[in-house]
């Protein structure tokens, strides 16, 4: 992931080395190359445009550090606004004070919620929690035992409709799921609820019902990092539709070129807390800016 990004940023930053001073053409110079490089990832718009306007104040302006050349410098200032657009700092999951907390998975169907939630129960549980998923996707034929093989995998309870219980209402699973951790006293239920393959209103629908019926403490948005250009579309869709209160990237691993990641902060207000990088249960970590930035820089 960010490969050609990376490549692209070191090139830009080469052609500074051994500059004693940086006249107005070089940053000039500097910042088209950054953006060329942002746009070729994939990046949205108005993103590139803050951080490249960012770029090149900072880099013009009278920001002096006499241990650092002006390569250096601008190796800085390219770093800090990248962590910048990445969110700053981690954003941790708030817990409820009167358990269960409630965490609420949306996104498209393929978007790999039913597999994070797997990673987030066992994530939890190493965090000390007791952790219940609970399966409120009744739209996709087999998502419900999908999610119990996760769950076993993971090592971690599964709450499911009985099964050859028609079509199922996925609000009444949901209410049934927090019933039941509240007696078992599970202290986190992760729920995952139905996607589609495009934002579809009926879908919208069902998410906002169970959201109103169960109250999340945390609604999470499952944002495939694959799907490119179409993140960011995807992500207003379901901010205005739903609601939300972080992002979880998806797929890292197969997203050569980092727009989403770069763009998904920015355009929905919203920090990314996880990232999952392949199918395994252990492809999964709480997301770091500052990591994030340094391996686009490294
Ligand atoms: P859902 O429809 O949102 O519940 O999506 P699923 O959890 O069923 O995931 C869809 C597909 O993506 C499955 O084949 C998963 O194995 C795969 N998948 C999920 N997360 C990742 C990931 O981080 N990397 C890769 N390479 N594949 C993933």
């Amino acid at each position: 992931m960010f490969a050609s990004l990376s490549d692209r940023l070191t090139a830009t930053f080469k052609t500074l080395r051994g500059k004693g001073r940086l006249s107005e053409a070089d940053v000039d110079a500097t910042v088209r190359e950054i953006r060329r490089a942002l746009l070729d990832a994939d990046v949205a718009l108005p993103v590139v445009r803050q951080f490249t306007a960012a770029i090149k104040e900072r880099a013009l302006g009278a920001e002096v550090n006499q241990a650092l050349n002006p390569a250096q410098q601008v190796v800085k200032i390219v770093n800090e606004e990248l962590i910048g657009i990445l969110g700053g700092e981690t954003r941790r999951l708030r817990y409820a004070k009167n358990p269960p907390t409630v965490i609420m998975l949306a996104g498209l169907q393929g978007a790999g919620k039913t597999t994070l939630a797997g990673k987030l129960g066992r994530h939890l549980e190493k965090q000390g929690h007791r952790p219940l998923l609970v399966a409120c996707d009744l739209q996709r034929p087999n998502a419900v035992n999908q999610l119990q093989i996760t769950g076993e995998r993971a090592g971690v309870a599964v709450y499911a409709p009985e099964p050859g219980n028609g079509v199922g209402d996925p609000v009444a699973v949901a209410r049934q799921g927090i019933e039941h951790a509240r007696s078992q006293h599970f202290d986190v239920v992760v729920v995952d609820t139905a996607g589609r393959l495009g934002v579809d209103a009926e879908m919208m629908q069902q998410a906002v019902d169970i959201r109103d019926a169960v109250q999340p403490d945390e609604i999470l948005f499952v944002l495939d990092a694959m799907i490119g250009q179409d993140a960011v579309a995807t992500a207003e869709a379901f901010r205005d539709g739903v609601g939300f209160d972080g992002v979880v990237l998806t797929k890292l691993d197969g997203d050569a070129r980092g727009g989403a990641a770069l763009s998904v902060r920015h355009v929905t207000g919203r920090p990314v807390m996880f990232a999952s990088s392949g199918e395994k249960l252990d492809d999964f970590d709480v997301f770091h800016p500052e990591r994030m930035a340094s391996r686009i820089l490294d």
